[in-house]
């Protein structure tokens, strides 16, 4: 548990998970506080992203970001779409595998800055990622486990009733299944996959 950050009139917070060997596993960026502690989470609903190819991409024809200001939406509807998800009363929680941002502090930064840009607009949202080793890498459930540990006291929110979209969905030209095996072990009731 470590820094908070305050960006504009959002204010967010990293934590990281951090193994037995201290070393970094997972980073959490969030604007939920204790305050958003739900009392009741069987009924909380959860609309859940990957993040790369899913959410946003590099400008032009690249396949990494090269800074942390070049992204686009991968469709110009996303933005209102989170929005709408929100005020419908879904949890928006990117769940993104990172492992180059686990590479270097050059990489994490741009993964950090970057996220914080592209979130900026919208009032509430996690971001959980995997940035070393291979325990909370999707597909494994650990990931979402440890968001239920953290935001809702280790029990279960309504998976069944949650949304997953993500693109490694195991066809052809991906380069994973990791997105739809994800989906698939957490239970979520809707999965989408994109392009
Ligand atoms: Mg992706």
């Amino acid at each position: 548990m470590s820094e908070r950050v305050s960006l504009r009139s959002v204010e967010w917070s990293t934590f990281q998970h951090v193994n037995p060997r201290g070393q970094q596993e997972v980073v959490i960026y969030t604007t939920n506080t204790n305050s958003d502690y739900k009392k009741c989470p069987q009924s909380v609903k959860v609309a859940a992203f990957d993040i790369d190819w899913c959410l946003v991409r590099p400008k032009g024809m690249k396949k990494y970001p090269k800074d942390s200001l070049d992204w686009e939406w991968l469709f110009p509807c996303i933005p209102d779409t989170l929005s709408r998800l929100r005020l419908e009363g879904y949890e928006i929680v990117m769940f993104s595998n990172q492992k180059l941002a686990g590479r270097s502090p050059k990489h994490f930064f741009l993964f950090q800055k970057r996220t914080k840009n592209f979130l900026r607009f919208l009032e509430s949202w996690t971001v959980l990622s995997p940035v070393s080793g291979v325990l909370y890498r999707k597909p494994s459930i650990r990931l979402w486990e440890l968001y239920e540990r953290l935001f809702h006291g280790g029990h279960h929110v309504d998976r069944v009733g949650s949304i997953f979209v993500g693109d490694a969905a195991g066809r052809k030209d991906d380069f994973a299944c990791s997105d739809r095996q994800f989906a698939y072990n957490v239970g979520c009731g809707r999965i989408s996959v994109l392009f």
